[in-house]
């Protein structure tokens, strides 16, 4: 048993991680401790006499060469900063985030001698880092407990009973294998799911998350990211929730204890409003298509306007046609402003066209009007190419030579609008290359972990 405890200071990591390590009887590892005992010095010595950077060095050496095997490692507060580190401590083991609001951690923490790290005054300081922090607390993190107002033999305890029963009982598991079953969608990780949570293959280790779509059975996360936990080494699978209402999914999310749920058709715009903290972004953009749960918390995120920009970042200040109006044309709006183009969009619905125009101030037209601009830049934002439907969504001969034209329809993988585009001497961007990137950044945000884009594309063949 490899339990990983991080967190803020003043979280209680220390205390918590030796008592649980004595409760469990497998060794206590401080990475505090190893930094200062292998350079002969405090961190607080460390940190005024070489700075920051410096100790963050040593703490990778320290966390890169861990002893593997049963342990409580208590992690120093900023150690999930770096991807590797996080990588590192989540192979083979469970990640507890252990959490306290601000004024416990100033109490805990005024009279301690550890050196600040910004030129703020303590709660400040507190209240910055948190904020900046917090993200990467909870992605890096399989369950999150709070430690403000009990005592550290409570929080062990917490802490032994989900090491022992899982984060759900056994009738909580029941219900939500039931749920699944009544989907009625047969896709092979539903058989695995029920296996996982009521049948044989129980782990109360195993962590879950899933796609929440109606429909969802086409999507390439599950087999994806079930890869990615196979290769990262971690205790968790990913199902599928396909089903009518999101409010039922996010119900049996919670009552299993879910790390994170992608979030596709139809449910992307309406889930906003049951999100308890929507990042700026996917605010701006009004849809999340990633939840990251903590707790009883859910925070909402945006990844697919990463996955229209990374692509695009070479076409700063182009001019630019946006085909669709719906979620994902909202996201590609927002990624061309943030690349500074000047943005037309065209929509069939030529009212909900000029709606999501004039919500981020660019131009609207008719999808007839593609002829008259020339863009340099081509975005499908509309279903139109994937089956049923297996057309180019503007006319062919329409498409010149210097324009880049980028498909987000992923399947087929080469759609009508790619061959044609090809053909007319465009340079041409397929679907996979957003979910590529998307995907990564969702990772991300499940896990702490930076996933290489190679990794996915790799998986993805
Ligand atoms: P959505 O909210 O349903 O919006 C679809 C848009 O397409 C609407 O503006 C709709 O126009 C338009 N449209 C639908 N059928 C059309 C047709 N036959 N002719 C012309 N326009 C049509 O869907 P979404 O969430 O934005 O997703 C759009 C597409 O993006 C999806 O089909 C998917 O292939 C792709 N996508 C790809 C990724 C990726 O990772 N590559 C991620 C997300 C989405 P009206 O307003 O007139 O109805």
């Amino acid at each position: 048993m490899r339990v990983v405890l991080t967190g803020f200071r003043g979280t209680g990591k220390t205390l918590v991680g030796k008592r649980l390590s004595h409760l469990l009887d497998i060794p206590f590892i401080d990475t505090d401790s190893r930094i200062e005992e292998a350079a002969g010095m405090t961190i607080h010595e460390m940190m005024m006499t070489h700075g920051e950077a410096y100790f963050r060095r040593r703490e990778r050496e320290v966390i890169s060469s861990l002893e593997p095997g049963d342990a409580v490692i208590s992690t120093g507060g900023g150690a999930i900063l770096d991807p590797e580190n996080v990588k590192d401590l989540r192979q083979g083991s469970i990640v507890f985030l252990l959490e306290a609001d601000e004024k416990t951690i100033e109490d805990r923490i005024a009279y301690t001698t550890r050196p600040p790290l910004t030129k703020l005054a303590l709660r400040d300081e507190i209240h910055a880092l948190l904020a900046a922090r917090e993200p990467l607390y909870i992605a890096s993190a399989d369950i999150c407990i709070s430690t403000t107002g009990k005592q550290v033999n409570e929080v062990c305890l917490g802490i032994q009973r989900i090491l022992s029963e899982g984060t759900a009982d056994q009738s909580s598991r029941d219900r939500v294998a039931e749920f699944i079953r009544g989907t009625g969608i047969s896709s092979p990780e539903i058989p695995e799911t029920i296996d996982r949570l009521v049948g044989d293959s129980f782990d109360p280790y195993t962590r879950f998350y899933g796609i929440a779509g109606n429909p969802c059975t086409h999507s390439r996360s599950p087999p994806l990211f079930n890869a990615l936990f196979d290769l990262y080494r971690m205790n968790a699978f990913y199902t599928r929730f396909q089903w009518p209402d999101i409010d039922e999914i996010l119900s049996h999310a919670r009552t299993l204890g879910m790390k994170g749920l992608s979030v596709t058709i139809p449910f992307k715009e309406q889930i906003l409003p049951l999100i308890d903290c929507v990042d700026a972004h996917a605010e701006k953009i009004g849809a999340v298509n990633t939840v990251v749960f903590c707790g009883r918390r859910t925070h909402g995120f945006n990844t697919d306007w990463l996955g229209i920009r990374g692509p695009l970042v070479g076409h700063r200040n182009a001019q630019a046609a946006v085909l669709g109006a719906g979620g994902a044309a909202a996201a590609a709006v927002y990624a061309l402003l943030d690349l500074e183009m000047d943005i037309t969009v065209l929509n069939r619905t030529v009212e909900r066209g000029r709606l999501l125009a004039e919500r981020f101030g660019c131009h609207s037209a008719p999808l007839e009007a593609f002829a008259s601009l020339s863009p340099e830049v081509v975005i499908n934002a509309t279903p139109v190419g994937m089956a049923p439907d297996r057309r180019s969504p503007v006319p062919e001969e329409q498409l010149k030579p210097g324009m880049t034209v980028f498909d987000l329809v992923y399947t087929p993988s080469e759609t009508p609008l790619l061959r044609a585009a090809a053909a007319a001497g465009c340079t041409t961007i397929p679907g996979t290359e957003m979910f590529i990137r998307q995907a990564c950044a969702q990772f991300r945000h499940f896990t702490g972990i930076l996933v290489p884009e190679e990794q996915v594309r790799r998986l993805l063949v």
